[in-house]
């Protein structure tokens, strides 16, 4: 038995999500008494491979094959279970990202494993059983599920889990599968938006602007919160669908999931489609006119008032910190 992490990277970088990963991965195995390999799939420098044993991973496959530089849905889930067969682990643990969630059940049918996708603490071991805690409902609800199958992929849910750095290296092995062109039937092209700000699905605090915000030309101020307290910047589906906001900011339902520690919500009502995408943040803030918006039920801390005299007095006050 042992235990394999996909190492999820961004243009040749390991993301924070992906460190959380591998920390979860590696109690998983200290409860299990075994061993942790991580898989890394495109180009990743030496150096950043090596990080990964920083977190505990005693073993790292590195496939840097060209053509697996972009993410495809089919091919990477087939080489992580090509990778899991080798190594005789019987569980995956990967990040509950965008591409997680589309590899997670794949992998799971290569391997005729049970998923536990979204989990949020580790799994309980106890009398024969393997349950493990995960957000349910698109996130409007917790659940326990016990994994029955011998072979088992959980995928983390981003913040979850505390980051953990266990000082140790890892022994770097280039791996090569065998790639099949049917795996190649969609091609995903990568658009990479060349930014500085905090990207959004790893932010650890949002600032999020809804209709309430009456146009783009008031989103400076959005911006400026979000500078100030080293945040990244969202938005609700109607702000995206009218053009003031570019879609990737949507959160909710229909869009990005996120779980900040720290998630502002500066005039948005709060319906159910939009906390869907945010309810597994640590606290939320709440910034609206309305008292009874029915975002102040959710919210750890409430301030009714108007966004255009809040927000710059909030902006002011941080600054001063
Ligand atoms: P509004 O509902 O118009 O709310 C604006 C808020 O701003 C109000 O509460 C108001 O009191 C406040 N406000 C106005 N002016 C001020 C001011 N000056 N100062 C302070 N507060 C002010 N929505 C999402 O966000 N994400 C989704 O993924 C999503 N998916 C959906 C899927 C489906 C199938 C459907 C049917 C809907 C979906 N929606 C989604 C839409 C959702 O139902 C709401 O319509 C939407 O979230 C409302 O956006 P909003 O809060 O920005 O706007």
């Amino acid at each position: 038995m042992s235990v394999l992490i996909y190492a999820e990277n961004a243009n040749g970088k390991f993301k924070k999500s992906t460190f959380e990963a591998v920390s979860y991965a590696k109690a998983i195995a200290q409860q299990n008494n075994t061993t942790l390999t991580a898989i890394s799939i495109g180009n990743v420098a030496e150096d950043q491979l090596a990080v990964l044993g920083n977190y505990g991973a005693e073993k790292v496959l590195n496939v840097s094959s060209g053509k697996l530089t972009n993410f495809v849905n089919q091919a990477y889930a087939a080489v992580i279970a090509e990778a899991a067969k080798a190594e005789g682990a019987d569980i995956v643990v990967l990040s509950n990202s965008f591409s997680g969630r589309g590899l997670a059940p794949r992998i799971g049918i290569k391997l005729q494993a049970a998923v536990a996708d979204g989990a949020t603490a580790l799994p309980e071991q106890a009398d024969g059983k393997f349950t493990v805690k995960k957000t349910a409902f698109s996130g409007k609800a917790f659940a326990v599920v016990e994994l029955t199958s011998a072979n088992k992929v959980i995928s983390l849910t981003p913040n979850a889990y505390k980051l953990v750095e266990t000082g140790g290296t890892a022994q770097i092995e280039n791996f090569e599968p065998e790639v099949k062109s049917t795996d190649f039937k969609a091609i995903i092209k990568d658009i990479v938006r060349s930014t500085d700000k905090v990207s959004l699905p790893d932010a650890e605090i949002v600032v999020s602007g809804g209709r309430g915000m009456k146009g783009p030309e008031n989103w400076a101020l959005i911006e400026e919160l979000a500078d100030v307290l080293g945040a990244a910047t969202a938005c609700s589906k109607p702000v995206s669908d009218a053009g003031w906001r570019p879609h990737s900011e949507h959160v909710g339902q229909t869009g990005i999931a996120v779980s900040p520690n720290l998630y502002i919500a500066v005039g948005i009502s709060g319906a159910i489609q939009h906390l869907a995408g945010i309810s597994s943040s640590k606290v939320i803030v709440v910034i609206n006119k309305d008292a009874e918006a029915p975002f102040f039920k959710v919210a750890d801390y409430g301030i009714v008032g108007d966004v255009f005299e809040v927000l710059p007095q909030l902006i002011a006050a941080v600054k001063e910190l």
